[in-house]
């Protein structure tokens, strides 16, 4: 029988060890990942079929479901694309997905498993919550091969020649899990039939292909999206989005899309619960899937889909295309076009319901997809505003969230736009700068930006918004202040009254710094910190640019010193006698306000150096 052992990947063992161990509660549902592998791989036939005219087309496609009580097994047959042995060992011995290492990591901890393993969807391996032993005899279209792919978990599989397949398509039978101490894991129920058959009709009702059991189709095989909302429960369309996505929870919202006009389309969209692992190291991975008249075409349309949804799964169906259109075709299509601004639109007004309607459950949204979707604001300037007008922010106002709009009504009249700050990834970090003092000390409310994307929004905010509108005031920026125009011009005088007394300090500190300073200056703005940068691009965004192989420019930074800060102050008169202390205070005043921008010490040997001569100093040594 040519019989040959393989072990399974190191991660799929292990992945496979947690399934044979599990508590999950819900094993059914290791009967709708079989079904929904069967429905693919019969989609994946017919569209083989469409593509090469000298196969044959597929006129009984069936999914069949065959309980044996005597032998102890369940069986999903499918005469779909099949596998090649070499597929069977790609696919079945070994995890593609990505996130599975940092998955494997989080689920250590039992406690969590559970909603890890609901979370990442480990499709066919669910099947050793129940089976002792798999075996899966497959044929791939157009081949003449069958093979027969045999486990039962522990590590390895074996894979051998078979000869009992007359057609292409898969048969996966399962050895139910009967005789153990454990009642917890016993699976002897899906040996009956009326288990089997509720199973079938509340996962797979609305599966396109017909689902035969007992020899009868069970499945009314309806698309859901084309049927009127006040007939479908909530629980089905959480079972269609748990079959179109593999993911075991439920979704945070459905979108029905029904579109009349300059082209007809249906549509069901839903956004997750949770971020799958993937999403945001696979700025690719988009998830609706194409349909024409009830047929399925391709998944991942991404011409649908802007790249900053890539969040949203579901089914377009439109009326008015082709079916046999090819990708290429598709991008150049006008009524795509067409179809894709509707479709945001929809997504856009669904999202801004929820934020009116159930803010609770928006800031779940937000936690989880905010990040991705900012990036539609500055890739896309059309439908940045729409975006904006959802987006949530922290602020120095309180812990809760706010919206642009909410934030313009508590703002000062006297403001000249939404104060912003940026550049740290955590409030912690954000409320520690010194940049806040001049706002923060009037009362001004400053928005806490965390993400990267957000001080890219900052520098596109006049692309943006309407000149007439409020717009985001980066306080980072030497231009925005908090000052008004008396005031301005009050600092101003102050400045100018010290000036003089400022400037051997100013000019020792080029003489020390100046490589790494467009200039110095003092400041009468600053309250309790004694120095701050300012000018230039962040340094966290610095450092993104050089983790993905850009070389930004040096950035010049501009070193405000605070007048009337002790230290300051007594520095400018040490400066005056050119004091051999001043330069390394001046040093190490600059490295603090570098510590505050999230960056470490050019010198780092040097600063603590620095700082230990001072610790000594102040002990009295
Ligand atoms: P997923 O379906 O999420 O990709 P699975 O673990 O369920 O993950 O399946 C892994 C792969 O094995 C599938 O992507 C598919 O290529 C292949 N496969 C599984 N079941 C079948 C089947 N019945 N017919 C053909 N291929 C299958």
């Amino acid at each position: 029988m040519n019989e040959e052992e393989f072990y399974f990947q190191t991660e799929a063992a292990e992945l496979l060890k947690m399934m044979i161990n599990s508590v999950y509660s819900n094993k059914d549902i290791f009967l709708r990942e079989l079904i929904s592998n069967a429905s693919d791989a019969l989609d994946k036939r017919r569209i083989e079929t469409l593509k090469n005219s000298e196969l044959a087309e597929n006129t009984n496609a069936v999914i069949k479901i065959e309980l044996n009580p005597d032998n102890k097994t369940l069986s999903v047959s499918d005469n779909g694309i099949g596998m090649t042995r070499d597929e069977l060992i790609n696919y079945l011995g070994t995890i593609a997905k990505s996130g599975t290492k940092e998955f494997l990591k989080a689920a250590k901890d039992s406690n969590t498993q559970q909603e890890l393993i609901g979370q990442f969807g480990v499709g066919f391996y669910s099947v050793f919550m129940v089976a002792d032993k798999v075996e899966v005899v497959t044929r791939k279209l157009g081949t003449s091969e069958t093979y027969k792919f045999t486990s039962n978990g522990t590590g390895k599989y074996t894979i051998e020649d078979f000869d009992q397949r007359s057609e292409c398509g898969t048969t996966v039978t399962l050895y139910i899990r009967e005789n153990t101490d454990d009642p917890d894991k016993s699976a002897k129920n899906y040996l009956d039939e009326w288990t089997i058959r509720g199973i079938i009709e509340k996962y797979s009702d609305f599966i396109s292909w017909p689902i035969l059991f007992k020899d009868k189709t069970i499945n009314s095989q309806k698309a859901i999206w084309q049927r009127p909302d006040n007939e479908i429960t909530e629980d089905e369309y959480k079972e269609f989005y748990k079959h179109l996505t593999h993911d075991w929870q439920e979704p945070l919202m459905h979108i029905k899309i029904n579109a009349e006009g300059s082209t007809n389309f249906k549509g069901l969209l839903f956004v997750p619960s949770q971020a799958p692992f993937d999403l945001f190291m696979n700025p690719e991975s988009g998830g609706v899937s194409l349909y024409i008249n009830r047929v399925f075409i391709m998944n991942d349309f991404k011409d649908l889909i802007p790249g900053y949804l890539r969040f949203i799964r579901g089914v377009i169906d439109s009326e008015d295309l082709p079916l046999n259109i090819s990708r290429e075709i598709l991008q150049d299509e006008p009524i795509i076009r067409v179809k894709r601004r509707s479709t945001q639109r929809k997504i856009y007004n669904e999202l801004k319901k929820l934020l009116e309607n159930d803010r609770e459950k928006f800031i779940k949204f937000w936690l989880a997809f905010g990040k991705i979707l900012k990036e539609g604001i500055v890739q896309d300037h059309e439908h940045a505003k729409n975006i904006l007008d959802i987006a949530l922010f922290r602020t120095t106002n309180s812990d809760e969230w706010t919206t642009l709009a909410e934030y313009e009504a508590r703002m000062k009249p006297e403001q000249k736009g939404i104060y912003c700050l940026a550049g740290r990834d955590t409030l912690s970090a954000l409320k520690a700068s010194p940049k806040l003092e001049p706002f923060t000390e009037k009362g001004y409310e400053v928005l806490l930006m965390t993400d990267p994307v957000d001080e890219v929004i900052l520098n596109d905010s006049r692309f943006i918004f309407p000149a007439e509108a409020k717009q985001l005031l980066n306080i980072a920026s030497d231009d925005v202040s908090a000052e008004t125009d008396d005031e301005k011009k009050s600092n101003e005088d102050k400045i100018k009254a010290i000036e003089s007394d400022f400037e051997p300090l100013k000019k020792k500190a080029l003489e020390v710094l100046g490589e790494k300073l467009e200039n110095v200056k003092p400041s009468v703005s600053l309250t309790s910190s004694p120095a701050c940068l300012r000018g230039g691009m962040s340094l966290q965004m610095e450092s993104i640019l050089r983790s993905i192989g850009q070389a930004p420019q040096a950035q010049k930074r501009v070193l405000e010193l605070n007048v009337s800060h002790p230290i300051i102050k007594k520095l400018i008169e040490l400066a005056k006698n050119d004091n051999e202390k001043v330069p390394d205070m001046l040093k190490t005043l600059y490295d603090q306000a570098i510590i505050l921008e999230g960056a470490a010490p050019d010198d780092p040997a040097d600063f603590i150096k620095r700082i230990d001569d001072l610790m000594a100093l102040a002990l009295g040594d």
